[in-house]
């Protein structure tokens, strides 16, 4: 009877699970780890919608298992010493674990797996986070992409000839003998923090994320020749933009946590691309894999050029001369700038810890540009407040926002912020949902407010500087501004 522990962190799932399909694959029985790491669940300030719904993805997972015959066991501690004891409870000879690219996992994994081979136990990782990973895409003079645009042509070149396996576990691996049961103590998997049990992105789970995923791009296995419903990813090309019709997948938690996989969310875009009749509705399933290729990039990213977590890719933005203006930062954290599209998408992001992606640009840019505060102190932020913060995402996100990444918007395109709003929130009604204050501003100056005639915003009762704040900068002066600190070092 051979043993092995499947060492569970970003992957709370059981189908197209590739560690653990190969664990259950190679071993007798698998048993289910968690390790509940201090340095992340205990950290300053760690995102707490986060942790909730990780334990929520737990607690799914620990049933899956337990319905098997088997059984998720918690621990509490650092990782090595963790999974050195339950390798020894469990009498286990084996861990297996699928890879993760982000600056801790590049410091924690290897260390993992040194110490414990050298003691003695087998340690197989294996790539499932996503579809393709550190130097699997390379350009024809075989470095690391950090243009976006040929990355995508080089991943759909190999994705078409090496579409990935889809894998399921061996099931009767899971199911672990009484005397092991008896021997595997672990935690209770931990509830989720107050305030957050029944939080807007709550529940989480596999179940939920197939059956998400099923809803937007029809089923995981094609969509019914017959049926005339059309799957959202069909619009998501001219509907991803406009926040307030709510026309992207809003599966970024899941994915973050690996209740989906990349790979089924591929699979799934395919098929509704070949079930879709027009060419728009093709279009639409195409961008959305464009979204996951972007996804796949900034791993790449993150783990070839490891220092953006910290420095800008672009070394000469190092020296940029950043403002410091704490009045300004609370107010862009609050969502009080006085630029409407501005404080609807920070709102969204405090009341629900998700942020629409058009929204997060216009802030991203709104932080770094118009108010030239360091990208590092609103990804820090956002990593605080997302749902589905992760690192290589964020991190090119801000980079890419702040002009000082990989392949990022020119310095001198400086999103306006009221011509944004007007554009993609034409109506007003995603401002007026998050910034109800302006619910009774006319359509003409639902984006600048402040220009209201003061007769109007007496006869309204929403006077600009009292009832909501007057813009924090002059958007104008501003990007002139910006135009200048860049300039010197671009
Ligand atoms: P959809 O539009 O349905 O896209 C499908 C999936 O593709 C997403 O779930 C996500 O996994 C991936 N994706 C989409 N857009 C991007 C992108 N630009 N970069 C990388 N992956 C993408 N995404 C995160 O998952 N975590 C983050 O911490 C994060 N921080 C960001 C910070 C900034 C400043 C910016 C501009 C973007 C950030 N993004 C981040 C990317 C993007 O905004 C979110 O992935 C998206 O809004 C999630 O919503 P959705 O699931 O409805 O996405």
């Amino acid at each position: 009877m051979t043993t092995a522990i499947h060492w569970f962190r970003r992957d709370l799932r059981t189908l197209d699970n590739v560690a653990l399909a190969t664990a259950t694959d190679q071993a007798d029985q698998v048993i289910g780890l968690f390790v509940l790491d201090p340095k992340l669940t205990a950290a300053p300030k760690v995102c707490q919608a986060r942790l909730a719904f990780m334990y929520s993805g737990l607690r799914e997972l620990a049933q899956k298992l337990e319905k098997r015959g088997g059984r998720l066991i918690v621990r509490r501690g650092e990782p090595v010493a963790e999974l050195r004891q339950a390798l020894r409870d469990a009498q286990a000879d084996a861990l297996y674990f699928n890879r993760d690219y982000t600056s801790y996992a590049q410091k924690r994994d290897p260390l993992v797996e040194k110490t414990l081979s050298e003691e003695g136990f087998r340690v197989s990782s294996h790539k499932d986070l996503v579809v393709f990973e550190k130097t699997e895409i390379l350009s024809g003079s075989n470095t690391p992409y950090t243009v976006y645009s040929p990355y995508k042509r080089r991943w759909l070149a190999e994705i078409g000839q090496n579409p990935p396996e889809r894998v399921e576990p061996r099931w009767e691996s899971l199911k672990l003998e009484q005397q092991t049961l008896l021997e595997m103590s672990g935690l209770e998997i931990p509830a989720p923090p107050p305030g957050f049990e029944e939080a807007y992105f709550m529940p989480a789970g596999e179940d939920l994320g197939r059956k998400m995923l099923t809803a937007w791009a029809g089923a995981l296995a094609g969509r019914d020749a017959k049926s005339e419903h059309h799957p959202p990813i069909e619009a998501y090309a001219t509907e991803r933009n406009l926040p307030a019709h709510e026309g992207t997948s809003r599966l970024s938690a899941f994915l973050r946590f690996g209740a989906i996989s990349p790979r089924q969310c591929y699979r799934a875009a395919i098929n509704a691309r070949e079930r879709a009749n027009r060419v728009a509705q093709q279009d639409g399933c195409d961008t959305w894999i464009s979204e996951l290729i972007w996804r796949d990039f900034y791993y790449q990213i993150m783990w070839n050029f490891p220092q953006v977590a910290r420095e800008s890719f672009q070394a000469r933005y190092g020296q940029l001369e950043w403002a410091v203006n704490a009045e300004h930062f609370t107010a862009w954290c609050e969502g009080r700038t006085g630029f409407p599209i501005v404080d609807a998408g920070m709102r969204q992001l405090n009341q629900i810890n998700w942020m629409h992606n058009r929204l997060r640009m216009i802030t991203a840019s709104f932080l770094t540009k118009d108010l030239l505060l360091d990208w590092r102190l609103g990804e820090r932020f956002f990593w605080e407040k997302l749902v589905d913060g992760d690192q290589p995402s964020n991190n090119g996100g801000w980079q890419w926002s702040a002009s000082t990444g990989t392949d990022a918007q020119p310095y001198f395109r400086i999103f306006n912020p009221t011509s944004q709003g007007e554009k993609f929130d034409p109506t007003g009604a995603f401002v007026r949902q998050w910034v109800p204050e302006l619910a009774r501003v006319p359509d003409k100056y639902i984006h600048a407010p402040h220009t209201m005639p003061p007769a109007m915003q007496q006869h309204l009762g929403i006077v600009i500087g009292r009832d909501y704040p007057a813009p924090i900068v002059d958007h104008k002066l501003a990007r002139e501004k910006a135009l200048e600190v860049y300039k010197k070092v671009g």
